[in-house]
């Protein structure tokens, strides 16, 4: 069996640690080094809280990706690091497997074309949880018949970005399916700004933040005399890490561009 070598970017995160595991616990995975913003040259096995392991942490991913010429990149950082680090990874032909959320539109298209360019796989996935991509499925199949729909996400207080990664694929994935309409009474007024949250092509999309919570998400739609409520409850990072492994097994049968796991799964 051919073994995928891995860079994991940003292995002391929530969504990093569990990364490492999965690719230290999963045969024919081998874990070439990580990236961090600290311990140059130090082995993540010799740093607190991590099991043993002789990969190696860079602070300097081009260097790292000179150095270990791996296959794969997972990314689980912030935005900003992690756009330079897919764009990077792309320009190696490393494949990335992006994990971190928070990509504009225009970030998002650049990466399709590098990719392209470069005949690269590569993967986007503001949510690997196999039930996230089934809530987002099943929302998009309801907006056939409904075309009010509100989106409440909720996660823990030190997440970076909102409306979350997945709130926004959602009303994508809605909007591409949905009678285009403006929701709500037409002389609707906020009282305090900011209480219809965040608007996308006529939906409304909501951020709650709270220590507690993971991820969650509920898709609300209502029409005369009824409503349905889709929900996805993520109670530990865990829940992520099959749908990591898929996309790491799919980008390397790959040279293309995925944005979303619901491309990859049937
Ligand atoms: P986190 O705990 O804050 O971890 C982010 C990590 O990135 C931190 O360890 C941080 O290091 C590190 N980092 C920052 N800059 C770096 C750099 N230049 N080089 C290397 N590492 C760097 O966040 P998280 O909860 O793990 O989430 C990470 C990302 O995944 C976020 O974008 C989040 O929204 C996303 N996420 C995605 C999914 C999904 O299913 N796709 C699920 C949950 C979360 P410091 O500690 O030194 O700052």
């Amino acid at each position: 069996m051919d073994i995928v070598k891995i860079v994991i970017a940003g292995p002391r995160g929530r969504m990093g640690k569990e990364a490492v595991n999965l690719v230290l616990g999963t045969e024919g995975y081998e874990l070439s080094a990580v990236v961090d913003r600290k311990y140059e040259g130090m082995k993540l096995g010799d740093i607190d809280g991590f099991p043993e392991s002789d990969a190696l942490i860079y602070t300097d991913f081009e260097k790292c990706l000179q150095d270990v010429q791996p296959d794969v990149l997972i990314d689980l950082t912030t935005p900003e690091v992690g756009m330079y680090h897919t764009k990077t990874a792309l320009t190696y032909k490393v494949r990335p497997v992006v994990g971190t959320t928070g990509f504009s539109k225009e970030d998002l298209a650049e990466l399709e074309q590098l990719s392209q360019e470069q005949e690269t796989g590569c993967i986007i996935a503001p949510n690997f949880a196999v039930g996230a991509v089934l809530m987002m499925k099943f929302s998009q199949m309801a907006a056939k018949y409904f075309s009010d729909v509100e989106i409440i996400e909720l996660h823990h207080d030190q997440k970076l970005d909102a409306p979350s990664g997945t709130a926004v694929k959602t009303a994508q994935m809605i909007a591409d399916v949905r009678e285009s309409k403006k929701q709500g009474h037409k002389d609707e007024k906020e009282t305090i700004q900011g209480a219809r949250g965040a608007e996308y092509e006529g939906m409304h999309i909501h951020s709650v933040r709270l220590p507690g919570l993971i991820a969650h998400q509920q898709v609300l739609f209502g029409a005369d005399g009824q409503t349905l409520t889709i929900r996805h409850d993520s109670y530990n990072r865990n829940s992520f890490m099959s749908g990591v492994k898929l996309a790491v097994d799919t980008v390397m049968k790959m040279d293309s561009f995925v944005y979303g796991l619901e491309n990859i799964i049937e």
